[in-house]
C-alpha cells in the first residue's frame, strides 16, 4: 500500500517510511491512498488479534508486515473493555487501562514497536521530541522507556498540566527526560517544530517525532473501535454509535476510518471543549483554527486540530465532511455538572474529558435517541484528581501502574521560551549521553 501526503507536494512512499518519517517532508499528513476493506465479520480472541487483521492490508509489502502480529501482541497487551452503564443502551469504552492511564498509551506503543523495529543495528541513537499538554508525553515516555536506540525529551507548558500529570512525565528517568517550558503548549509544539527544522542540529543528532499526527498513532487506535463493534454486533446484532472527546480529531478519525473499512460503526459524534472549532465548522462555519483555550478537558484544548486536514483530504467538498459526523461543544460548566452527576446518572466516575462525552450522550437522550452509544472513555478519572475529587466528594484511587508512577521520584528541567537554549540544552545533554 502507498501513502500519500494531503499536501500533493512529496512523492508517494510505503508504510515503513511513512513511520519513519512522522511528517511528510511538504508539511503535510500522510494518508493511505485508498481505503481498504476490512473483510472482518467477527472480532479476534484479543484486542490484538483484531488489530493484527485490521493492520494487515496497511502493511502489505513492507518490512515490518512479517512482525505486525508480533507487534500488535506487544503493543496492546491490556484489556479496553467495553462496558454496559446504568442506562439501557449505554456503554463505556475503556481505553485508560494502559501504563498511563490514557487512550494514547495505544497509540504510542504501537509507534514504539513500530520505530524500533525499523531501526537499522549500528545506527546513531534518535531523540524523539514530544511537545505535550499532558497525555501525549507521558505515554510516549512509557512506549520508549529502556528502550534501545532511542531518547525522549518531552516539553510541556510549566504549571498547566495537572500535578499528577506533572509527575508523570518528569518519573522516569534513563533515556527520558522532561523539560518544563515557561509557555503554552503551543510554545512547546513551536520549539519541537523549530528543531525538527534546524537543518544544523539535525547534522549533529538524530531526531524523531511521535505527536499524533504520526501514522504510527492514527492506524492503531481504529483496532478498538473494531474489535468492540464486531462484538457489539455478535451480541446485539446491530452497529454502535461513539461518542468521542476531541482535540486533534486523532481519536475520532480513527473511528472513522475503520468505519469506512466496512465495521458496524454507526453515527460517530465528536464532543470538543469550549475549543469550539470543529463544532462550528460541522454547524456550517468556515474552518477557523485559533488559539487553543485553556479548559477542566486540558488534553483537548486544541485550537487548530491537526488531523482536520486528513478529515478534508478524504471528501470532496465539506458538505460531505459534514455529513461523516457530528459534533457538538462542550463548556467547564457543562463538563462539571456532568462529572458531579455522573455517580448517581451512570454508575461512574469520568476524567473531565470523558465528561465531555457523557454530557453530549446526555442531550442525544433528552432528545429522544433510543440507539446504542458508547462513550469513549480516554482517561482514568484519577490522573485529573484536582478537577474531579473536590466535585463527587470523595478521593479517586490511582490506578496500579499511575500509583507506581507516583511512587517514584520525579524532575523536569526548566526552560525558558528560547530556541537557542534549547538548541544547545539538546546539543549539550546528547554528547553526555
Ligand atoms: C489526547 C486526548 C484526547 C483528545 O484526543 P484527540 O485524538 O487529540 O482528539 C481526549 N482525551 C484525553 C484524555 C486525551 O489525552
Amino acid at each position: 500500500m502507498k501513502f500519500a501526503s494531503t499536501r500533493g507536494g512529496s512523492p508517494e512512499v510505503g508504510i515503513d517510511d511513512a513511520l519513519a518519517a512522522g511528517l511528510a517532508p511538504d508539511g503535510g499528513l500522510y494518508v493511505p491512498l485508498a481505503i481498504p476493506e476490512a473483510h472482518l465479520d467477527k472480532a479476534g480472541a484479543t484486542l490484538a488479534d483484531t488489530a493484527a487483521a485490521l493492520l494487515g492490508p496497511y502493511f502489505a509489502g513492507s518490512r515490518l508486515e512479517p512482525q505486525l502480529a508480533d507487534m500488535c501482541r506487544a503493543a496492546f497487551d491490556f484489556p479496553v473493555p467495553l462496558r454496559p452503564l446504568q442506562g439501557a443502551g449505554d456503554y463505556l469504552l475503556e481505553l485508560f487501562h494502559g501504563p498511563t492511564a490514557a487512550f494514547k498509551d495505544i497509540g504510542a506503543r504501537f509507534l514504539a514497536e513500530a520505530l524500533s523495529r525499523l531501526r537499522e543495528s549500528g545506527a546513531p541513537p534518535t531523540t524523539i521530541l514530544v511537545a505535550t499538554s499532558g497525555d501525549t508525553g507521558a505515554a510516549v515516555g512509557a512506549a520508549f522507556h529502556r528502550r534501545e536506540g532511542f531518547r525522549v525529551v518531552i516539553l510541556y507548558p510549566d504549571g498547566r498540566v495537572s500535578p499528577r500529570q506533572a509527575h508523570g512525565l518528569g518519573c522516569f528517568g534513563d533515556n527520558v527526560q522532561a523539560l518544563r517550558v515557561e509557555g503554552t503548549f503551543d510554545d512547546c509544539q513551536q520549539l519541537v517544530k523549530q528543531a525538527l527544522t534546524d537543518a544544523g542540529l539535525r547534522e549533529s543528532i538524530t531526531l524523531g517525532s511521535a505527536n499524533s499526527i504520526s501514522l504510527g498513532r492514527l492506524l492503531p487506535q481504529m483496532a478498538y473501535y473494531a474489535h468492540a463493534s464486531l462484538q457489539f454486533r455478535a451480541d446485539h446484532g446491530t452497529s454502535l454509535n461513539f461518542v468521542i472527546p476531541t482535540g486533534n480529531l486523532g481519536n475520532a478519525l480513527a473511528a472513522w476510518l475503520a468505519r469506512s473499512m466496512g465495521l458496524p460503526i454507526g453515527d460517530i459524534v465528536i464532543a470538543s471543549n469550549a475549543n469550539d472549532v470543529l463544532p462550528r465548522y460541522f454547524d456550517g462555519a468556515d474552518y477557523r483554527p485559533q488559539a487553543g483555550k485553556a479548559t477542566l478537558a486540558n488534553a483537548m484544548d486544541v485550537g487548530a486540530p491537526s488531523n482536520f486536514e486528513r478529515l478534508r483530504w478524504w471528501h470532496v467538498d465539506d458538505a460531505a465532511v459534514r455529513a461523516s459526523m457530528r459534533a457538538c461543544s462542550v463548556d467547564d460548566g457543562q463538563i462539571s455538572a456532568a462529572i458531579a452527576g455522573a455517580p448517581a446518572r451512570h454508575g461512574l466516575v469520568p476524567c473531565p474529558h470523558t465528561a465531555v462525552a457523557l454530557h453530549a450522550l446526555e442531550s442525544l437522550r433528552a432528545h429522544g435517541d433510543r440507539r446504542p452509544w458508547a462513550v469513549v472513555a480516554t482517561a482514568h478519572p484519577a490522573k485529573f484528581e484536582r478537577v474531579v475529587e473536590p466535585l463527587i466528594g470523595h478521593e479517586v484511587k490511582p490506578p496500579p501502574a499511575l500509583a507506581a508512577a507516583l511512587a517514584r521520584s520525579a524532575t523536569a528541567t526548566p526552560l525558558g521560551l528560547d530556541y537557542p537554549a534549547f538548541r544547545d540544552w539538546l546539543l549539550e545533554s546528547t554528547a553526555v549521553q
